[in-house]
């Protein structure tokens, strides 16, 4: 979060320095590491996000297509909407795909509030098959 920290106390009494490039789930991210004992401390905010993020990806969401006139309402779950930082005025794209629609976020801009540029492309694209 705060990039300026350069070093925090560690547990074992010395001081864990800022690093760009941590491990963490499979992803990058900063955060602090102890040369002395190895132990790192993760941005807490990219942490817990990559964490929510791992969480979703698991998971299979049946989402129920309700009827507003002619049109058929997709509702996103909050979870989902959190971590890919869609708002009502998001605009996805629809496509057919084998096996299913695929749902994507074609505006590069909409992911910049993310402050986030180690996410794989696709995680901004969701399945629903049957
Ligand atoms: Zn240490």
């Amino acid at each position: 979060m705060d990039k300026k920290i350069s070093w925090m106390s560690c547990v074992c009494g010395k001081k864990a320095y800022y690093e760009e490039n941590l491990r963490f789930n499979g992803y990058s991210i900063d955060g602090w590491k102890c040369k002395h004992c190895g132990e790192e401390y993760f941005n807490p905010g990219k942490a817990e996000f990559i964490l929510l993020l791992n969480k979703i990806k698991k998971k299979k969401y049946n989402l129920k297509l309700n009827r507003v006139r002619s049109n058929l309402i997709l509702r996103i779950p909050k979870e989902i909407s959190t971590v890919l930082n869609l708002s009502d005025s998001t605009i996805l794209q629809v496509s057919l795909e084998k096996g299913g629609i695929l749902l994507t976020s074609p505006l590069p801009s909409e992911t910049k509030t993310l402050d986030f540029p180690y996410l794989p492309s696709d995680t901004k694209t969701m399945t629903h098959s049957k």
